[in-house]
């Protein structure tokens, strides 16, 4: 790959990597891309771009790239290349044996927020039609199920509240359990400018991230909670508001269920709300979060924008709520400048979401129970759906292990890296004796694949994403799928091999298709997509030209709803054994697991992950910068090298987890979020030592 001369053409298209969603010129020889340019017309980017998106093209063409149908008898044995037609027979005959044998609900389907809209809507589609169960999920379990369950109990539906160019208007900006500097760089330059220009910054995270104290930015406040506390802090914020009369009673009567309300506010006004009944529980002091508080009260027009620091808990959708209530007893929702915004780890976990990814709802998060709602599918499908949720990915794994979910079509996510306690994953993927892996790297899920599928990579895609803002984005195919088919031609074969058939000439086809059943996504089409340039949902009669701004006027729901949120530690402790807390976060030039990053020019910014542990509990067991430690905790050890670094506070270390090598989710718990079994994550008690073992 070059990166030189005149362009011949290019092609816009959208980043595969971040929910900011930007839009980026694919200027090209011939085929070959030699550069990718920030689109200025992007309404998401507006010509800026990060280090990431800027070197994605480098992946598309890696030699480690599958381009090759394969298909094996047995984990042990080689792999055998075979034809398209070959190995999607082979996979459709194996997961029809497996439902004749074990019972229709022994096999599912896992979609991918690295996939396009329609991709995403196809697996389902399979699943639900094909497969005849609701045994699909989506690697947004691991991240953001958490936010679709509480925005929806709270506001009425499952996405953020505002468009980026919001935070423009901000007067206040509380950023809970994220670092956009390294996670959404190109929404955090809008973010520092706004507070450049005068907007005051509350930070809530266990670490001093950049935004804490960077070039002429200095956070008002930092809440440096102790990892696990976070529903102790916003409830202790609430509690500030309501018994310090800083509720804007007017818009709770007008806009919110005030019978909730009214329970709500005795709730949270008990004293064991109070920010000095939880100083020691959080490490936060209470004169602190008691400014914090009033700050965000009375500061103006005040937005939250937060990540997987709040989702990634056992209490990530009960956080997700006390957010919500927070924003709807202060009056920031439905106007410029304020807002709950969940800032999104991947490209188009909003879209996965939206397509009907998760077991209990199909597409535009209608469950599956509803009668009205699922007859309008099996009308157009021409099949009867099942009405009972099915399983959630980590319910597949456990069902596996017991012997009765035996058949796996993963598109696009490598579960055996990115969910937690590898062990569990793997014992469960060995278990199967058919997992279809389509992908466009040999990835550790692979490595327990019957059947390999090559996948495309987001530059042989077309399609739509969709970003963190509800913003429908296009992306345009640059060259041809590498291994001869499109991820939406491999499905929709797959799916007519097991008999049910899917005739789609073109991906525009089936987005017709999801706006004739998804009322959101109503007036959504690629002819619209091309004149307007993006949209954000909901569009449809109600609203031609898409919405930036949601519950403006009502919430979604009609009224906002107040919920309890009563925090409840989490089981994961620390003890003599294992006496600190690990969490994890990234590095700006680094995505995820590092499949495609670590294939591109990035790899020279990045060799390895490091732990980050205070000079005190690094003195206290003899480490020095630069020594490799070991990390245990119940689940496993790691070796990795320390960094020691006042970033963390004692008690509490970090790392990143993009490099397969290091292997962190080795050692997370398996503790997971109540409602929706997201992976607790953010907070694991851990010893390390120092260690000769490399
Ligand atoms: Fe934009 Fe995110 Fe891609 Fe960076 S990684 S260019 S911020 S979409």
């Amino acid at each position: 790959v070059i990166e030189q001369g005149q362009p011949e053409h290019s092609v816009v298209t959208t980043c595969a990597y971040c929910g900011v969603g930007c839009s980026f010129k694919a200027e090209m020889q011939g085929s070959t891309v030699i550069r990718m340019v920030p689109y200025k017309a992007g309404r998401a980017n507006e010509g800026h771009s990060c280090v990431k998106g800027r070197f994605a093209w480098g992946y598309a063409h890696h030699k480690d790239r599958i381009t090759q149908p394969m298909i094996r008898a047995r984990i042990t044995d080689p792999w055998r290349e075979v034809s398209w037609k070959e190995a999607i027979a082979h996979a459709a005959s194996e997961f029809r044996r497996i439902q004749a044998q074990y019972g229709r609900d022994a096999v599912g389907g896992i979609t991918s927020s690295r996939c396009t809209n329609e991709e995403t809507y196809l697996v389902q589609k399979l699943v639900r039609a094909g497969f005849g169960n609701n045994n699909v999920d989506t690697c947004a379990r691991v991240c953001h199920s958490p936010t679709g369950y509480g925005l929806k109990a709270t506001l009425g539906t499952s996405a953020g509240t505002q468009d980026f160019r919001s935070v423009e208007q901000s007067d206040v900006v509380l950023v809970i359990g994220a670092n956009p500097t390294e996670g959404h760089p190109v929404f955090a330059s809008r973010l520092k400018k706004r507070l450049r220009a005068g907007a005051k910054l509350v930070v809530i995270d266990p670490r001093r991230i950049d935004l804490v104290r960077g070039p002429h930015i200095r956070a008002a406040h930092h809440l440096q909670l102790r990892p696990g506390s976070n529903v102790a802090v916003v409830n202790a914020m609430a509690h500030v508001i309501v018994t310090e009369g800083l509720v804007d009673e007017a818009y709770v009567r007008e806009r919110c269920e005030i019978g909730d309300f009214e329970v709500w506010a005795r709730f949270i006004a008990e004293a064991r709300h109070a920010p000095e009944a939880v100083e020691d529980l959080t490490g936060v002091p209470a004169a602190e979060l008691r400014a914090a508080a009033r700050l965000y009260a009375t500061g103006g027009r005040a937005a939250i924008y937060y990540g997987l620091g709040v989702t990634e808990h056992s209490q990530g959708s009960t956080m997700v709520m006390a957010m919500a209530n927070l924003a709807m007893a202060t009056g920031n929702v439905g106007r410029e400048g304020t807002g709950v915004n969940p800032l999104r780890g991947q490209n188009n976990v909003q879209g996965s979401c939206d397509m009907g990814s998760f077991p209990h709802e199909l597409p535009g998060y209608r469950h599956v129970a509803d009668d009205a709602t699922r007859q309008s599918f099996e009308a157009l499908w021409g099949v009867r759906l099942e009405a009972e949720p099915g399983l959630r990915i980590p319910n597949m794994l456990d069902e596996a292990v017991e012997g009765r979910f035996l058949g796996l079509y993963v598109q696009g996510e490598d579960i055996a890296q990115s969910d937690p306690d590898t062990q569990h994953v793997t014992a469960a993927l060995r278990a199967m004796e058919c997992v279809v892996v389509q992908d466009i790297f040999l990835n550790e899920t692979a490595k327990y694949a019957h059947v390999l599928l090559p996948g495309s990579s987001f530059l042989e895609k077309d399609g739509t994403f969709t970003n963190a803002e509800r913003r429908i984005n296009r992306v345009r195919k640059v060259m041809e799928p590498l291994g001869g088919l499109a991820d939406w031609q491999v499905t929709m074969a797959l799916s007519s091999a097991l008999g049910y058939a899917m005739t789609y000439a073109h991906p525009s086809e089936i987005m017709d298709e999801i706006a004739a059943l998804t009322p959101s996504f109503a007036g959504v089409s690629y002819a619209k997509l091309e004149a307007l340039g993006s949209i954000q949902w909901p569009c449809n009669e109600a609203a031609p030209e898409g919405t930036p701004m949601m519950h403006v006027d009502r919430f979604v729901r009609g009224k906002g709803r107040f919920m309890l949120t009563d925090f409840v530690p989490t089981e994961e402790r620390t003890g003599p054994r294992f006496p600190l807390i690990l969490t994890t976060g990234r590095i700006l030039t680094q995505y995820n697991v590092g499949a495609q990053t670590r294939r591109t020019q990035n790899s020279r910014w990045h060799e390895e992950d490091v732990l980050e542990i205070h000079p005190f509990d690094a003195e206290l067991r003899g480490i020095r910068d630069g020594d490799l430690v070991s990390v245990e905790s119940r689940s496993g050890d790691i070796a990795i090298r320390a960094r020691i670094t006042e970033r963390v506070q004692p008690g509490v270390v970090y790392t990143t987890f993009h490099h397969a090598k290091t292997g962190a989710n080795v050692i997370t718990t398996d503790f997971s979020d109540w409602a929706t079994n997201c992976p607790e994550y953010k907070v694991t008690a851990v010893q390390v030592r120092r260690t000769n073992r490399p």
